[in-house]
């Protein structure tokens, strides 16, 4: 089921939807290649009033790659990028992928103890982190990782001349020791080019740390093959072209930017307009000002859009071609972003194991809406992408029965970096091939449209953030007055979930439930940290001992 012939719909988009897409170039570095010779002096990245052309690009991702080569990266090592959506990250991939190495782009909300277990969890070589955050977080870390060899910093400031107040208020330049500076290194290369690096579509480009459906950390090994794929895929499914420009809104360290905002962009080549990071009134502003045609976001940007009070029709007449992945669109939004700026929400759906999306609803279609959940439809599967609902048993459920969400196609990712036994449980079937086993529970309808109505997995989904229950959990038992905790995601009308956590304490220990959400916002990322603490006597749990989650969000 879930194959292109499921899809009656498809009649009235068959000429711009074919059943299936050839990958067109052996590795993103090609793709970057083939754009670059099209239109050398085409404007890739703007970021407030600095621009980067495909020519400069190449330039400075040239002597990244032989800054990087210099000092012993090989192909294969991976560069850990701590960044929010600056300029850079465009170097440092490409740079990167040049010198035939990895790019892992770590969330730069991440805490000290979030960011060491990334860091020996790839075994990271390199480190190119914004100077505060270096200051802040990766300082205290960087020396106690034996595998890093090199780290860099860089400033939000490098690449514009007028600085946002909202954004950059005290922002200043500083240098961090045992850091040399990305621009001076870059310098330093002079004209030199690097040595060619053979890469092919099975070489891993990059390591997206998900927690997938059993929990802890885990990099998603996305291929050269999974991204042209996956960009040739938002290029045919949304109609993208040369006259379009890219709102880069989404974090760059998700899948969603690094293949919906990088990777369709260098395709193109489109110029990226880079949303330093989200704060709604700065990027109605850049709207207004650069005029991008499409964006992806996830909802609570759009939600956040609808109340930000510099919005108007005016400012986002630009963005005709508009998409949601990440987190359940409610309808109500799709129908009041519509009334408001005149542009529907299309839904995307899929993993950091599928590279970004899996299921789309295709440019100008007006998806349906789930009688029983109310859940908006997630689309239909994208191109050479053929999709299963699972029973329990591993059978095939029928049209209409609700079961797991099993995905193949060329976006799915072959596995978890040096993690065989989560490999072969999420990504593999009986037979040894690729299929990815989503932990999302939902169905096809009559039409091939898919749901998604539930989760198999504890996962707790903020606004797009996922957040791991044990994760949170593991933080609070640290605390010395905590005897047990269990976490889990409670309805919250702006992200859909938050974190909400319920803890029992030690005979004659006191604390409140402000202070245990103090100590646990101290030591993670700032969408992880409970909202809601309460205090109970027994958490319940089955007979066996399992918390009974389910239970405790009731
Ligand atoms: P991530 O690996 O961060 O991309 O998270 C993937 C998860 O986000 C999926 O397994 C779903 O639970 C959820 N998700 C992604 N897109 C959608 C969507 N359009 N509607 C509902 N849930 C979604």
């Amino acid at each position: 089921m879930g194959t292109y012939d499921d899809r009656p719909w498809l009649a009235r988009y068959r000429e711009d939807y074919p059943a299936d897409l050839e990958v067109e170039f052996p590795s993103a570095l090609h793709m970057f290649r083939a754009a670059l010779e099209r239109d050398p002096d085409g404007i890739i990245v703007k970021y407030f009033d600095g621009t980067l052309t495909m020519r400069e690009l190449d330039r400075l991702s040239d002597q990244f790659a032989v800054a990087l080569v210099d000092r012993g990266f090989e192909k294969g090592h991976r560069l850990a990028t701590y960044l929010q959506n600056i300029p850079q990250v465009l170097i440092a991939v490409i740079g990167t992928w040049k010198a035939g190495g990895i790019v892992v782009s770590i969330n730069p909300m991440s805490r000290v103890r979030e960011l060491t277990t990334l860091l020996t969890d790839c075994e990271a070589t390199a480190i190119l982190a914004e100077e505060d955050l270096f200051g802040q977080v990766a300082a205290e870390v960087v020396p106690t990782i034996p595998s890093l060899r090199i780290a860099w910093t860089t400033s939000p400031l490098e690449f514009q001349t007028r600085h946002d107040e909202r954004l950059f208020k005290g922002v200043e330049r500083t240098r961090h020791e045992g850091t040399e500076d990305l621009t001076e290194v870059l310098e330093s290369v002079g004209d030199r080019t690097p040595e060619p690096v053979e890469l092919d579509g099975d070489d891993v480009a990059f390591l997206g740390y998900t927690s997938g459906t059993t929990g802890p950390p885990k990099g998603a090994m996305n291929t050269h093959r999974n991204i042209v794929f996956n960009a040739q895929t938002y290029r045919d499914w949304i109609q993208l072209g040369r006259e379009d420009s890219i709102f880069g809104v989404a974090p760059l360290f998700h899948i969603t930017g690094v293949v919906g905002h990088m990777a369709i962009a260098l395709l193109l080549p489109a110029p990226l307009v880079l949303a330093y990071r989200f704060e709604p009134g700065v990027v109605v502003d850049a709207i207004r000002e650069h005029r991008p045609t499409f964006s992806i976001g996830s909802i609570t940007v759009f939600i956040a859009m609808m109340n930000a009070p510099n919005a108007d029709r005016d400012a986002l007449s630009s963005m005709v071609k508009v998409y949601s992945g990440g987190a359940p669109i409610p309808p109500s939004t799709v129908k009041a972003f519509q009334e408001q700026f005149g542009h529907y929400i299309h839904n995307f759906y899929g993993l950091t194991e599928t590279n970004s999306p899996s299921h789309g609803v295709p440019l100008g279609g007006d998806a349906p809406v789930d009688s029983a959940s109310g859940a908006l439809s997630v689309g239909v599967p994208v191109f050479s992408t053929v999709v299963r609902i699972a029973r329990d048993d591993g059978s095939d459920a029928d049209v209409g029965e609700v079961g797991e969400i099993v995905t193949r196609g060329p976006q799915v990712v072959p596995g978890y970096w040096n993690k065989p036994e989560e490999t072969e449980n999420a990504l593999r079937a009986p037979d040894g091939s690729v299929e990815l086993k989503t932990g999302d529970v939902g169905y096809m309808d009559d039409q091939g449209w898919f749901y998604v109505v539930d989760r198999k997995k504890d996962q707790i989904n903020a606004g797009g953030y996922k957040v791991w229950p044990r994760e949170v959990e593991d933080v609070l038992y640290e605390h010395p007055a905590v005897r047990e905790a269990a976490v889990v995601g409670v309805p919250d009308e702006y992200r859909g979930e938050t974190v909400k956590a319920f803890v029992s304490l030690r005979p004659g220990q006191e604390v409140t439930p402000d202070e245990l959400i103090a100590f646990c916002k101290e030591r993670m990322s700032a969408y992880k940290y409970p909202r809601q603490v309460e205090l109970m006597d027994e958490i319940p749990k089955t007979v066996t001992g399992k918390l009974l989650r389910r239970a405790l969000r009731q």
